[in-house]
């Protein structure tokens, strides 16, 4: 067993269950990709067991504290039974759930779908990716879905060395599927959406903006970052008369279309724009057009905390134009899934917003990402996704 020793001093993050070890707090120790290594103080204390990334800033993810812990094909099998336990107690209401989320869940690197009865995964860790196999063995055997897919094709495993990796690890089948939520149903595609298909994250905040468009009697509804269109059902749902989706991607508006119309609603009532954002803001501000609710739920726009001035500059610009477009009356949605901004940050960046655009409001509700999606009190990074609901003053 190889073993990293840390320099003095920084054995607290780990003391404190925090799973990262970053290169810098290394005083020596290396191992090969994915391979388990034992983490020790400077003073040679036990600290956890992990996996090493060798090109990664954060050179260790750890799989556990304790020492009696073996991390082995059993290790993983309990861990995520241990995760599927969680989302049964929450009972979700939907067929499309997330069973993994990463380190929240004690997998560093691992995040699991589940819709329907195919799993989708991705693997962006060398630790995780390590142990491909016994975990997709030990997910269709827990779970009984007889197919999972694969889509490593995020960023975030660049940093670790590793190439994206997609297709079919066990099974096979079609990749479009539809998913139920609130009594909606959603198409989209595992192999071609971003992320394993849907942003599940948001499923609870879609449900209170349908109630909200609902009991405000919203008519105009402006979705801006729509993808495929989960908020603009939701507020066609709530009574909304005209939904415009913005959205600078094609195949997702494609699909929004077909979303709008599974459901039964008129075309007439939805209005999708190919186009940038921003733009298209400006474009509505200076065309005197005014909405009764508008959601803003743009990309990562921080990926870190190096990211957040830049990127606190442009959530700003944002929300200024989304409260400029509201009616006296309406509510903003606003959402940063951003790990870089806190939630402390974001309140203040909207609250800038405001005054910039000269429009007092009241925060009526924060929001968070669903309960499948939590967040662990050791691991403060699993808060990535925030929003609030600002109502502006009539
Ligand atoms: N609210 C959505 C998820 C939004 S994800 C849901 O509930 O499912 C962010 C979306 O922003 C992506 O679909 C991406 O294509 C889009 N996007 C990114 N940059 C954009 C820009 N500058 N203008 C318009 N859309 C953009």
């Amino acid at each position: 067993m190889k073993v990293i020793r840390l320099k003095p001093g920084k054995e607290r993050s780990l003391l404190r269950r925090h799973p990262w070890v970053f290169d810098g707090a290394i005083a020596k120790g290396s191992a090969d990709p994915g391979e388990t290594v034992r983490v020790d103080s400077h003073e040679g204390q036990f600290l956890a067991w992990g996996a090493c990334s060798p090109e990664s800033r954060i050179r260790v993810r750890a799989w556990s504290f304790d020492q009696a812990t073996r991390i082995d094909a059993a290790f993983f099998r309990s861990t995520l039974q241990r995760a599927l336990a969680l989302r049964e107690r929450l009972g979700i209401a939907s067929n499309g759930v997330r069973l993994v989320h990463g380190e929240s869940d004690g997998l560093p690197g691992l995040i699991v779908d589940r819709y329907g009865d195919t799993l989708v995964t991705q693997f962006t860790a060398c630790g995780v990716e390590r142990w491909k196999d016994v975990i997709a063995d030990a997910l269709i055997e827990l779970t009984g879905c007889p197919r999972l897919y694969e889509r490593s094709d995020t960023s975030s495993r660049e940093l670790d060395g590793l190439k994206p990796a997609t297709g079919w690890l066990r099974g096979d089948g079609p990749t479009a599927f539809e998913l139920e939520e609130h009594g909606w149903r959603l198409g989209l595609d595992i192999a071609q959406g971003h992320k394993t298909g849907y942003y599940l994250d948001q499923r609870d905040s879609r449900g209170i903006f349908r109630d909200h468009v609902q009991r405000l009697g919203c008519r105009e509804v402006l979705n801006c970052f729509s993808y495929t269109g989960g908020f603009s059902v939701a507020a066609l749902a709530g009574g909304a008369g005209q939904v415009t989706s913005i959205d600078s991607s094609g195949p997702a508006l494609a699909q929004a279309a077909a979303n709008v119309a599974l459901n039964g609603f008129d075309a007439g009532r939805s209005t999708l724009l190919d186009a940038d954002v921003n733009a298209s803001l400006r474009r509505f501000l200076d065309e005197g057009r005014r909405f009764d609710a508008i959601v803003l739920d743009p990309p990562k726009l921080a990926p870190t905390a190096a990211h957040a001035e830049r990127a606190a500059r442009a959530y700003k610009d944002l929300n200024r134009l989304g409260l400029k477009l509201l009616n006296p009356g309406g509510v903003l949605f606003t959402f940063s899934c951003s790990g870089g901004i806190g939630v402390e940050l974001f309140h203040k960046i909207v609250a800038s917003a405001g005054i910039d655009a000269g429009v007092d409001g009241a925060i009526l509700q924060r929001l968070g990402g669903a309960p499948d999606h939590p967040m662990t009190l050791a691991f403060p990074e699993g808060e990535y996704l925030k929003g609030l609901v600002v109502m502006r003053q009539a």
